[in-house]
């Protein structure tokens, strides 16, 4: 049997099941029959349309044209990296990677990447860099 009977022309799919779809499929959508399958003209939240099975869609097996998974899997909110604290997602990108602003321990924010976050490469707004050399210079270290 086919899903045909199942309308989906004007469904942002986040409103069917699926809170973090980026699809939704225009009202005037016609659905594309191939074999036993039912394709809809979907619209990806970045502008990309692309034929998407119905039941895929309905599913939450396909969420976006692929662009989510380019900036927005890793979801580091409330996750602590040394002295930073990811608070959200910013829509820049450096080098593709997502920005996200972060609070500091001390109190100050900064914005860093996914990729330097995870790699240790950014640890604080700048402070911990300022600390360490403090107690390197009064032997305080451990
Ligand atoms: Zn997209
Ligand atoms: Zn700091």
């Amino acid at each position: 049997m086919i899903d045909i009977k199942i309308n989906m022309q004007g469904w942002k799919l986040s409103e069917h099941g699926i809170p973090d779809s980026f699809y939704s499929i225009p009202e005037d959508a016609e659905p594309i029959k191939q074999g036993n399958k039912i394709y809809w003209p979907a619209i990806c939240k970045c502008g990309t349309q692309k034929l998407v099975e119905g039941t895929k869609l309905r599913s939450g097996h396909t969420k976006s044209c692929g662009c989510k998974k380019k900036f927005a899997t890793v979801d580091l909110t409330n996750q602590t990296f040394t002295y930073l604290t990811a608070l959200y997602p910013l829509s820049e990108r450096r080098y593709g990677n997502v920005v996200w602003h972060c609070q500091c321990k001390c109190g100050n924010y900064t914005d860093a990447t996914v990729a330097s976050l995870k790699n240790g490469a950014v640890r604080s707004c700048g402070c911990l860099q300022k600390e360490s050399a403090v107690r390197r210079a009064y032997h305080l270290e451990n």
